[in-house]
């Protein structure tokens, strides 16, 4: 596209296309951010390029738990205080901050990336349940305590997952019910949380 005179040089209309990709940004915001970008100084300018760049190329995703990390195997699959004979499935890793912050559980914790939804094309080969599956064939395991959303596709998720593991009769609990439904994890304050802990029912 040529920039004739009024329309907007490449570079800008790059950075606006950029950050409208980004998830809950709006075309305006888009422009926004682009046109904020370009008044800052240099400095800011770089310190967001570096930082942009440094999350690509110093986070990796934990071995074992599939959590982001800056070490594999992760500083809680490393813990050995921590529980080893449950693991928390959570879709995000953002959700393992929350229930962390509400210290309702010493176990190990296993990050899907996502959820079952058939609409939009996601099934389980998308999500890091094979990885799930093999870290319980030792039988060290002896709890699954799904802690996907309350969302439609959380509990298809959390139903899936459920019949798999059963059967190889590990004990399969679900947060309690209290959990705002549709809500996501990451939302929901600390007492909440815990109280959906304390209260985890078996699946079935
Ligand atoms: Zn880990």
């Amino acid at each position: 596209m040529a920039s004739g005179p009024g329309s907007t040089p490449e570079p800008i209309s790059r950075l606006v296309e950029a950050f409208h990709r980004l998830p809950g940004i709006g075309p305006k915001s888009a422009q926004r951010l682009a046109y904020h970008v370009l008044r800052a100084p240099q400095q800011e300018a770089e310190s967001l390029a570096s930082a942009v760049l440094d999350v690509k190329q110093r986070i990796t995703l934990c071995g074992t738990c599939m959590n982001i990390t800056e070490q594999d195997p992760c500083l809680m699959c490393s813990d050995e205080m921590r529980d080893r004979t449950a693991i928390c499935v959570v879709e995000q890793p953002l959700d393992i901050v929350a229930l962390e912050r509400s210290s309702g559980f010493d176990g190990r914790y296993h990050v899907l990336h996502g959820v079952l939804d058939p609409m939009e094309g996601v099934g389980p080969d998308d999500l890091k349940v094979r990885e799930l599956l093999l870290r319980l064939k030792d039988g060290s395991v002896t709890e699954i305590v799904m802690a996907t959303n309350p969302s439609l596709e959380g509990e298809a998720t959390a139903m899936y997952l459920h019949r798999l593991i059963a059967p190889l009769g590990i004990r399969v609990t679900r947060l309690a019910r209290g959990l705002p439904s549709g809500a996501d994890l990451e939302y929901a304050d600390d007492v909440t949380l815990s109280r959906a802990f304390e209260g985890r029912q078996e699946i079935g």
